[in-house]
C-alpha cells in the first residue's frame, strides 16, 4: 500500500534510540542561577512528572509526589530500594544494556519500559534519564523523569489497528480504490488498484480517469468538487485491444480531514481528498454488447432488406421507362401524322402507355423508406468497435490479426450511428474479401482512430490483401464498378454508398496512395463542436 500521508495513518516519531546528546543540566546550564535554593527545590517537588534522584547505582534517594502518583509509591516505601523494582520484568534486556551504556558515557536517556504499579498492574513508563556531574565532570547521580504513557499508547495501538484493518477491508475490496489529495497526488490505494497499472500500462490510472471524468463534466466539474458531492455511475471504455477493451464504473467521494499542521491549532482547517472508487464493469458490458450487437445485426439486415429492395424496383421501373418513352415517341409520330388507318394502333398505344404509367405507380407507391435516422455527438472508437464486433464471425474464422489503435480522447462526430455501421462495416467486409480472395496467409487488419488538427477526426482502416491500383482509386467509388470477377455476388454499389454517407456526414473518403501493400482508407469527419444550449437542441432533432 502507497505510504499515506494521513495523519491518522501516519507512524509516531519516536527515537527507539533513547539516546539524547545534551544532559538536562547542560540544557539548564546558567538558567535561573540567582534564584533562592529552596525554589529549585519546590519545583523538583511540585513538578507534575515523577521525578527520581538515585545513586551511581540506580538506588533512590529521593522521589518526588508525581513519582508516587505514577507508580503508586510513597517514599517510605521505595527509597533505598533500587529502580528495578519498578521493573515489570519484561522490557528486553537489550533495552536495559543500552540505558546504562548511554547513562554511564554522560548521556541522557529517553525511552520507554515496562514498569509494574504498587498494585502489579503493568504500565508504560515513558522515562528521560540524565546523568548529574560534579565540577570535575564525574557521574554523581541520576535523575529519573517518567510519565505514565499507557493510554497514549493505547490510543497509538488502536490507530495503528485501525489502520490495518482500513488497508486490509480496501485490499479486499474487488474494486480499485485511490484516495487522492488536492495536489492530485494518490496519497493511498489497494491491491485492486495497483493491479490495474500492470492490467492497463498505465502509470497512475486514477489521473487517467479523472481525466476523462472532467472532460465528461466539464462546468460541473468545479462545481461538484466545490459542493463536495461526489459522483457516481459514470463508465469509461478502455482500449487496449478490441479483445481486452474494458470497460469501468466510476464513483467518487469527497471527504474532509482535519489539518495536522501545528499553525492550525487554533484555527482549525481541514484537508480535502477525493476517493476514487473503479469497478471493472468488463463482464456486464460485454453481455449487454452482446446484445446490442444482435439487435444492430438485425438492424442492418433489415436496412439491407430494405435497400435491395428499392434498388430492385427502381431497376425494374427504369426497365419500364426505357420502352416507355419509346412508345411515347411512336404515339407522338402517329398523332402528327393524323392518318384515320392508324387510329386503332394509336388507341392501342395509349392504352399501353396508361397501364405503364399506372404499373411505374404502382412501385412507386411500394418503394419502402429508408429509416430516417437521428444525427447525435458519436464517438467513432465505439461504433468501429461495434462494427467489429458485427463482422466478428468472419474475423475469427479467417483468423484474422485486429490491429486496434484507436485515440484515447477522440472528440466526437455528429453522425447517424447506424449508417456509420453499415459504412465501417462496408470496410471490413471488403477488406476481408480482398484478403480470402488474394489468399493472404496471416491477414491483418489495422484499424486507427486520430484527431487531425482541431477540426477533424480521421479513421483509418487498412488491410494487407492485394490493394486497389492506383488509376482505380477514384473509379471504384462510382455505383456498379467492381474489381472482382464477374460472378461475384456483389454489384459494386458498396463503396458507392460508402461515399454516400461520408457525404451525408460532411466528411471525406480516400484511398492512400502511399500504402505499399494492401490497400489503406483514410475517413475524415468534422468534429462536433458543442455549441450553446439552443444550438445543441437543434443539431440533435436533425436526421439523415
Ligand atoms: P540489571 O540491569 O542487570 O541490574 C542489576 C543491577 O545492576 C541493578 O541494580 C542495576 O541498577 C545495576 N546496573 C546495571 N548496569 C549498571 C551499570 N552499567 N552501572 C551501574 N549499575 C548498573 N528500570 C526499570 O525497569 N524501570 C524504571 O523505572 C527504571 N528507572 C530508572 C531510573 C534511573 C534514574 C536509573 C539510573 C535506572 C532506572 N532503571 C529502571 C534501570 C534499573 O536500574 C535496572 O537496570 C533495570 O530495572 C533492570 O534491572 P535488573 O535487576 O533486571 O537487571
Amino acid at each position: 500500500m502507497k505510504q499515506s500521508s494521513l495523519h491518522c495513518l501516519e507512524e509516531p516519531a519516536y527515537d527507539k534510540d533513547g539516546t539524547v546528546e545534551q544532559t538536562v543540566l547542560q540544557q539548564l546550564g546558567g538558567i535561573g542561577e540567582d534564584l533562592p535554593h529552596e525554589i529549585f527545590i519546590e519545583t523538583v517537588k511540585q513538578a507534575p512528572i515523577g521525578i527520581s534522584v538515585t545513586d551511581k547505582k540506580a538506588n533512590i534517594l529521593y522521589i518526588n509526589r508525581a513519582f508516587s502518583e505514577v507508580t503508586g509509591y510513597l517514599p517510605e516505601d521505595i527509597i533505598g530500594q533500587n529502580q528495578s523494582l519498578l521493573s515489570n520484568k519484561s522490557t528486553p534486556r537489550d533495552v536495559y544494556r543500552k540505558l546504562w551504556s548511554t547513562i554511564s558515557s554522560k548521556k541522557c536517556w529517553q525511552g520507554r519500559l515496562i514498569n509494574r504499579h504498587r498494585t502489579g498492574t503493568p504500565f508504560l513508563a515513558d522515562l528521560t534519564i540524565a546523568p548529574m556531574l560534579d565540577k570535575n565532570g564525574a557521574i554523581t547521580h541520576y535523575i529519573g523523569m517518567m510519565r505514565d504513557v499507557t493510554a497514549s499508547y493505547e490510543a497509538e495501538q488502536r490507530f495503528k489497528n485501525q489502520k490495518h484493518l482500513i488497508e486490509s477491508v480496501i485490499n479486499l475490496l474487488p474494486v480499485a480504490v485511490a484516495v487522492i489529495d488536492r495536489e492530485n497526488r494518490v496519497v493511498l490505494d489497494n491491491h485492486c488498484y495497483k493491479a490495474l497499472i500492470s492490467d492497463l500500462g498505465i502509470e497512475e490510472p486514477a489521473h487517467h480517469f479523472l481525466a476523462l471524468i472532467q472532460e465528461e463534466m466539464g462546468d460541473l466539474w468545479p462545481q461538484t468538487q466545490k459542493n463536495g458531492q461526489g459522483f457516481e455511475h459514470r463508465e469509461y471504455r478502455i482500449d487496449r485491444t478490441p479483445k481486452s477493451a474494458r470497460w469501468f464504473s466510476c464513483a467518487g467521494a469527497f471527504f474532509n480531514e482535519n489539518s495536522i499542521r501545528a499553525d492550525s491549532f487554533f484555527r482549525p482547517e481541514q484537508e480535502r481528498y477525493l476517493i476514487l472508487t473503479l469497478t471493472d464493469i468488463t463482464r456486464q458490458h460485454r453481455q449487454v454488447e452482446q446484445m446490442h450487437v444482435q439487435s444492430l445485426k438485425l438492424m442492418i439486415a433489415e436496412d439491407e432488406q430494405l435497400r435491395t429492395i428499392r434498388e430492385t424496383l427502381l431497376g425494374a421501373m427504369h426497365q419500364i421507362q426505357v420502352p416507355m418513352n419509346q412508345i411515347k415517341a411512336a404515339e407522338q409520330i402517329l398523332q402528327c401524322r393524323q392518318d384515320e388507318r392508324q387510329q386503332g394502333l394509336l388507341s392501342i398505344l395509349q392504352q399501353i402507355q396508361q397501364s405503364g404509367t399506372e404499373a411505374i405507380d404502382n412501385m412507386q407507391g411500394c418503394l419502402p423508406e429508408l429509416p430516417q435516422t437521428a444525427v447525435i455527438p458519436v464517438n467513432l472508437n465505439q461504433i468501429l468497435h461495434e462494427s467489429l464486433l458485427l463482422s466478428e464471425q468472419k474475423i475469427r474464422n479467417y483468423g484474422i490479426e485486429i490491429i486496434w489503435k484507436p485515440e484515447t480522447k477522440l472528440p466526437s462526430i455528429l453522425g447517424a450511428e447506424n449508417k456509420l455501421r453499415i459504412l465501417f462495416k462496408q470496410l471490413l467486409d471488403n477488406a476481408i474479401e480482398a484478403m480470402e480472395a488474394a489468399k493472404i496467409k496471416d491477414m491483418e487488419l489495422t484499424l486507427r482512430t486520430s484527431r487531425s488538427g482541431r477540426d477533424l477526426v480521421q479513421v483509418c482502416i487498412e488491410d494487407n490483401g492485394p490493394g486497389i491500383p492506383e488509376d482505380k482509386h477514384a473509379k471504384v467509388f462510382e455505383p456498379f464498378y467492381t474489381t472482382r470477377h464477374k460472378g461475384g455476388n456483389q454489384a459494386g454499389t458498396g463503396l458507392a454508398m460508402v461515399k454516400e454517407i461520408m457525404t451525408q456526414h460532411q466528411g471525406f473518403i480516400k484511398i492512400d496512395a502511399a500504402c505499399q501493400q494492401g490497400c489503406r482508407f483514410r475517413l475524415s469527419f468534422p468534429v462536433y463542436k458543442k455549441a450553446g444550449k439552443e444550438a445543441r437542441h437543434d443539431r440533435t432533432h436533425q436526421t439523415h
